[in-house]
Formats: structure tokens, C-alpha cells, sequence
């Protein structure tokens, strides 16, 4: 019996990355999770066999989150088939990185649809089955960008700070139903998201970090672990820092 046992958690972008950490942690922990995608979907049902394989409960649900129709249809589903949402993880995200005099307004629309509207769009829809129970957690997956911010991401890191400031108000709003609202701000993690930076980009970037190292996926979901836990119940409207010190 794992702590999180008989909770319910979204995960968005769940198939891959960071997403998928999450999505195995929280299961390992007991909770029945719904593992989202948006195209990957063989990625999101390797996912779903690997936390089933160990015992635990999952379902791969395919949604494009930027949309209105896309969150309704995952949020509303997952309260359909389990009657209740306890754990919300935005995480679901993209990069479309470039200086501003290179970068389209289409790459600012995208990033900041697909990173800051899609939480905003599944809180929505989630925090009104949560009121309802008068208790649940979400957890945004904000960025070092959004607290640094990072020459040529201009798009990604107001994306990213859009959620700490969204983070902060809806907690502000929930707060009187037990809902807690938190961020958790990773630094630099492996996944495809970071994989076009080169070898002498990484070791660059180690330079920056005072523990000297990029961080794993296990440690970011381990935080968002906590956070969905009874353990962090009196903790809202905060932003946790998984960045080796990157961001101070
Ligand atoms: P990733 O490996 O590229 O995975 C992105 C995930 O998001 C995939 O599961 C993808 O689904 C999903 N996704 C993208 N657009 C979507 C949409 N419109 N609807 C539903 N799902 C969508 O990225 P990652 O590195 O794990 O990043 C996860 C989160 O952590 C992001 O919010 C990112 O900004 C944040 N973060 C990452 C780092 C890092 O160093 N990696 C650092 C700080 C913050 P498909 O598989 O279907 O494409």
C-alpha cells in the first residue's frame, strides 16, 4: 500500500520524459494514473503496461491539452471513468527555441498554448471535481526559464512564468476548498525536450550549477511525489526549485 493509494492522477504529457516519471512514481505509490499524449500514442501505452506489469492501475489517454476540447475531453473523462480527479500534473510541454529577431509569432502562440493554456484549460475542468470534494492537488511543471529567464526562449520562458503567477492565483482562489497549488521548477533534465543541446553545451551548463550536474527524472517526480502526498498539505501557491541551485 503506497501513500498515494486509491487517488486518482492526470498526468499530462505522460507518455515520454519527465511526464513519464511522474506518471510511474505516482503509480508506484498506489494511484490509479491517466497517462496522457498528444501523438505518441504506442510511447503512452508502453507506459501504461509498465505500471500495470507491477501491480498498479493506468490508462493512456490521447489529447491534444492546448485545447479547449482536448483538456474537457481528458479531464472529463477521467472524472466519468473514476468519479473523482485527486492529482493534476501539468507538465505536458514544448520548446521552440530561437533569438527574437529569428523567432515567428506562430512559436510564441505554440509555446505558450501548449505550455501555460493547457494548465490553465485542465485546472479549469479539474478544480470544479475537486471542489466538489472539497480536497486535491495540482502541480504545475514550470521551468528555471520561467524564474531566470534564458536568452532565445522568450516564448518558453513566459510560457513558464505564466504558470508560476497562474500557480499562485488559482491557489489563492482554492485554497478555502483544500485544494493545494504548486509548481515545481526543474533545471536542466535528459530527455528529447534537452536532447539537441550538444556535448560542449552540457558541459557549459555544468559550470553554472553549484552541484555541478544536469538533474534525473526520478528526482523531479519524487517532488511532485510529495507534493501530491498528505505529507505537503499545508503547503500551496509555492515553486520548488529541482535545479542543482541553477535558479538562486
Ligand atoms: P518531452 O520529453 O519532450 O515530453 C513532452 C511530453 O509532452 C510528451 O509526453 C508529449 O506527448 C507531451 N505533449 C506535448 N504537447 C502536448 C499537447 N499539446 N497535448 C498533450 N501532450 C503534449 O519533455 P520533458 O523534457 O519531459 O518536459 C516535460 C515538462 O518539463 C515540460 O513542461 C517542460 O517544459 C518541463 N521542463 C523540462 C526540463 C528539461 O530539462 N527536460 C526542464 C525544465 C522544465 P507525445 O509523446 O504524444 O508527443
Amino acid at each position: 500500500m503506497g501513500d498515494l493509494q486509491g487517488k486518482v492522477a492526470v498526468v499530462t504529457g505522460g507518455s515520454r520524459g519527465i511526464g513519464r516519471g511522474i506518471a510511474l512514481t505516482l503509480a508506484g505509490r498506489g494511484a490509479t494514473v491517466v497517462v496522457n499524449y498528444q501523438r505518441n500514442a504506442e510511447a503512452a501505452q508502453a507506459v501504461v503496461a509498465q505500471i500495470t506489469g507491477a501491480g498498479g492501475t493506468a490508462e493512456a489517454v490521447g489529447a491534444d491539452v492546448s485545447t479547449e476540447e482536448g483538456a474537457n475531453a481528458l479531464i472529463g473523462g477521467a472524472v466519468k471513468a473514476h468519479g473523482r480527479i485527486d492529482i493534476l500534473v501539468n507538465n505536458a510541454g514544448i520548446t521552440r527555441d530561437n533569438v527574437i529577431m529569428m523567432m515567428k509569432a506562430d512559436d510564441f502562440d505554440a509555446v505558450i498554448q501548449t505550455n501555460l493554456r493547457s494548465a490553465w484549460l485542465c485546472s479549469k475542468a479539474a478544480v470544479r471535481s475537486m471542489m466538489r470534494k472539497r480536497s486535491g492537488r495540482v502541480i504545475n511543471i514550470t521551468s528555471v526559464s520561467g524564474v531566470m529567464g534564458q536568452a532565445g526562449q522568450t516564448n518558453y520562458s513566459a510560457s513558464k512564468a505564466g504558470l508560476i503567477g497562474l500557480t499562485k492565483s488559482l491557489a489563492r482562489e482554492v485554497g478555502g476548498r483544500g485544494i493545494t497549488v504548486n509548481a515545481v521548477a526543474p533545471g536542466f533534465v535528459d530527455t528529447d525536450l534537452t536532447s539537441t543541446l550538444t556535448e560542449e553545451q552540457r558541459a557549459t551548463s555544468h559550470q553554472f550549477i553549484p552541484l555541478g550536474r544536469w538533474g534525473t527524472i526520478e528526482e523531479v517526480a519524487e517532488t511532485v511525489a510529495f507534493l501530491a502526498s498528505d505529507s505537503a498539505g499545508y503547503i500551496t501557491g509555492h515553486v520548488l526549485s529541482v535545479d542543482g541551485g541553477l535558479g538562486m
